[in-house]
């Protein structure tokens, strides 16, 4: 199960993956959690995994996206499978994510 991986498509009209640890933590406990990774064609973004989904919140040049990741205030944890490595942040609450990144469909 560690290496089970969640599609989210992307504005650019790709893919990108994550673990479904993230998706599970999120809608199972509410845990949120913000990675950023890198498309296919080259585009980098910044996702957050709330509640009710998976969202994009930064997109653009990788050296760009990566330093909007670095930022964030927030313990970096890393999460070790047949794929690699992936890091993500753990968002203190869900409240403080959208304090800092915003809020998403409104
Ligand atoms: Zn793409």
């Amino acid at each position: 199960m560690q290496n089970a991986r969640v599609e989210l498509p992307t504005p650019c009209g790709h893919v990108v993956y994550f673990p479904v640890f993230l998706a599970k933590k999120a809608t199972e406990e509410g845990v949120s959690h913000v990675f950023h990774t890198i498309c296919t064609c080259g585009k980098a973004y910044m996702v957050s995994t709330e509640p009710e989904g998976a969202y994009i919140r930064g997109r653009g040049e990788m050296r760009a996206v990566t330093d909007a990741y670095e930022a964030l205030p927030w313990e970096e944890y890393q999460l070790q499978d047949q794929r690699g490595s992936f890091f993500f942040k753990k968002a203190p609450s869900l409240a403080t994510l959208r304090k800092l990144l915003g809020s998403v469909g409104s």
